[in-house]
């Protein structure tokens, strides 16, 4: 079946909100959000908005209930995990932080973190953060000529020294996708613990954590058709019991004296003060939602959408895509240069177009200095997006050439 992307897209309130033209292809920045998930945020700051977690009144339980149902939506869109595997969080960027801190212990002089230069810098700085205060080493593991992990220097890498071993699943800026179950293995063999970056593979489908063999898995709300200020970190459950807290506060303790405290199981152990509640619940909904999709066909179709847009580039000359040629290998965000037009001024014109894409680093120096650029001009689909997208962002191209010669 293919996909009906006009049913899609009438779940997507921004669509008839915008005046056309409106060519939406910044989801890797931001994805627009998902009508269910609106709701569920304003229905309940609205309409049922109390603490969650402390209060006995049935407002109050009421949303504490919302809350945990929303961490059960969570574990049935990875693949159907144990509910108190899911950490909430504000985003992928604390849940990174939130991995690097609790790891720490485990880290000292001698030890090794390996983590890969197509790292978005939330999954570099905070490796070497702690890698400056514990005095373990920040070893980097190479990408390959068109911006893939580079499995085989990964392996050469591993041994009883390494720690921690941090990969994105998917680049955000060259799309390539990252073949976790490998390096899940392979890390495994050297009693390792691998932490994986989702921010931008979650959005193009359920990802089964247990499947892939990692140990903690970071992503955000917001890129999976959520509202902003929300986010998830998995745990595999034998390692969050074992890690300590990260922040201290409320919530977060079973008994506390003024001499010490103990500490509250998983997930609430890493869950300080009051949540993101409406960021949280519109989580949920999201996820609830995109459960309930063909993945097949919304696959097909980004695949198609991919193709198109790669096969666009490479028939403009002074287009450089930077990353996998082969839409098989990569999610639909498509980083390129066109020479020698700044990135932002190539944007700026696509704007008046109606045509949004991002210019810049994309927060990934390193993977962009591998490449020997600055800055690019960054395309990225998703499942509300059609063939005029693509058309609009290919002929807008021409507009700016015709523009800035
Ligand atoms: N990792 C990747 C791969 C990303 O693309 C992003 C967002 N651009 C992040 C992490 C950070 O996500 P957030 O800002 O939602 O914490």
């Amino acid at each position: 079946m293919s996909l009906d992307v006009a049913a899609i897209r009438r779940d997507f309130p921004i669509f008839a909100a915008q005046p056309p033209p409106f060519h939406y292809l910044d989801s890797a920045a931001t994805a627009q959000i998902c009508r269910p998930a609106a709701e569920a945020l304003l229905r309940f700051e609205t309409e049922a908005r109390a603490n969650v977690k402390r209060g006995v009144y049935r407002l109050a339980d009421a949303a504490t209930r919302a809350f945990e149902e929303a961490r059960a939506r969570v574990a049935r869109l990875l693949g159907g995990v144990d509910p108190r595997e899911v950490v909430f969080t504000s985003g992928t960027t604390l849940g990174l932080n939130l991995a690097a801190h609790t790891l720490a212990p485990r880290l000292g002089p001698g030890r090794r973190v390996l983590v890969s230069v197509l790292e978005h810098h939330s999954n570099l700085v905070p490796w070497q953060l702690v890698c400056a205060r514990t005095g373990a080493e920040l070893v980097p593991i190479p990408a390959t000529g068109d911006g893939r992990l580079d499995q085989a220097a990964l392996e050469a890498r591993l041994d009883r020294r390494t720690a921690v071993v941090a990969v994105t699943h998917a680049s955000n800026v060259t799309g390539a996708v990252t073949d976790v179950a490998r390096v899940a293995a392979a890390t495994r063999a050297v009693g390792a613990v691998l932490v994986v970056d989702g921010a931008q593979r979650i959005p193009h489908g359920p990802v089964d954590v247990r499947a892939l063999g990692c140990d903690l898995y970071a992503f955000s709300g917001h890129k999976m058709f959520g509202a902003t200020g929300a986010g998830v970190l998995w745990g595999r459950g034998e390692l969050l019991a074992e890690l300590p807290p990260f922040l201290g506060g409320g919530e977060m303790i079973a008994r506390v004296t003024f001499a010490a405290s103990r500490f509250a199981d998983p997930p609430h152990r890493f869950e300080a003060g009051t949540p993101p509640i409406g960021p949280v619940l519109a989580l949920g909904a999201a996820a609830a939602w995109m459960t309930a999709l063909d993945w097949e066909a919304v696959q097909a179709h980004e695949r198609a959408l991919t193709r198109r847009l790669l096969d666009g580039l490479a028939a403009l000359p002074e287009v450089r895509v930077l990353g996998p040629a082969d839409p098989e290998a990569r999610i639909g965000v498509v980083a390129f240069t066109l020479e020698p037009h700044h990135p932002h001024d190539v944007c700026q014109l696509l704007d008046v177009r109606g045509v949004c894409t991002r210019g810049g680093h994309h927060c990934a120096q390193p993977l962009m200095a591998h490449f020997g650029v600055e800055a690019s001009v960054r395309a990225s689909l998703a499942l509300y997006n059609d063939e005029t997208d693509v058309d609009a962002l290919l002929e807008g191209l021409a507009f700016v050439r015709s523009q800035l010669g």
